[in-house]
């Protein structure tokens, strides 16, 4: 099929580029803490089965262990109650995971204000100028955070992080033609997300709707306000309400 071998020799000739999303994973990888009595996270560790030893003398292999919202990973509706009756991780159909994405960039207002909430007239402004939000695609909201995630206490900043109004998060979920949304921040809701009516309207609102979450991106700066394609790989974990992911983003330069 000559799309897919234009595609391939684009890659190779670097007319198209490949732009990785995904944060590394390792056990300095921030994660989000919750106050009590709510059950906690964990980080990424690796176990070590053997290395070139007795253990097994020609082979380096690990256990690893993780929460599935750690890192750069994927948001399932069943991972809040208003989608607990939808997908699982394993159930999101795979055509989904390849989709457009428009790149809205707020890092000047976040840089400011870092609990800077995006509203459903600064979507409508920047579609003036770019035009709609792609249908089924990802509306990725650039905040500058990424250049926060090698240090949990500033990426975390006090639970002062940007997000999404719950006005803007309810019209993303109900009006918008959008697949789901990514963000750089720890969670696809603001810092302040749990004094909001609803409580975290992100995940209500978006996850109700059978949207998903892509969160800790980075790179997003790499990427032109329309036309990439992002293809977000979650392990697909049979009763997963996540699942970290390699998000990788296709880019014509
Ligand atoms: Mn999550």
């Amino acid at each position: 099929m000559a799309l897919l071998s234009d595609l391939v020799a684009a890659i190779h000739s670097g007319s198209v580029q490949v732009i990785d999303l995904t944060a590394p994973l390792s056990a300095q990888t921030p994660i989000l803490t919750l106050p009590e009595p709510f059950g906690q996270t964990a980080r990424f560790a690796l176990s070590e089965i053997s290395r070139y030893d007795e253990r097994g003398p020609a082979w380096y292999w690990n256990n690893f262990t993780t929460g599935e919202h750690t890192g750069t990973h994927f948001d399932a509706p069943i991972h809040w109650v208003s989608g607990k009756d939808a997908a699982d991780v394993s159930q999101v159909p795979a055509r989904r995971l390849v989709a457009p994405a428009a790149v809205l960039d707020f890092s000047a207002q976040a840089a400011g204000d870092p609990d800077f909430l995006l509203e459903v007239d600064h979507i409508t402004a920047w579609e003036e100028e770019h035009g709609p939000l792609p249908a089924g695609g990802w509306l990725l909201y650039r905040t500058g955070w990424d250049a926060r995630s090698h240090d949990q206490e500033r990426f975390a900043n006090g639970g002062h992080t940007p997000g999404i109004s719950p006005e803007c998060a309810k019209w993303l979920a109900e009006q918008a033609p959008i697949l789901g949304v990514g963000v750089e921040t720890v969670g696809t809701d603001a810092g302040a997300a749990h004094s909001f009516d609803p409580p975290f309207p992100c995940h209500a609102f978006l996850l109700g709707n059978d949207k998903y979450g892509l969160t800790q991106l980075q790179n997003l700066a790499a990427l032109p306000p329309t036309g990439a394609v992002v293809i977000a790989a979650p392990l697909p974990i049979v009763r997963g309400s996540g699942s970290p992911a390699r998000v990788l983003a296709l880019v014509e330069s």
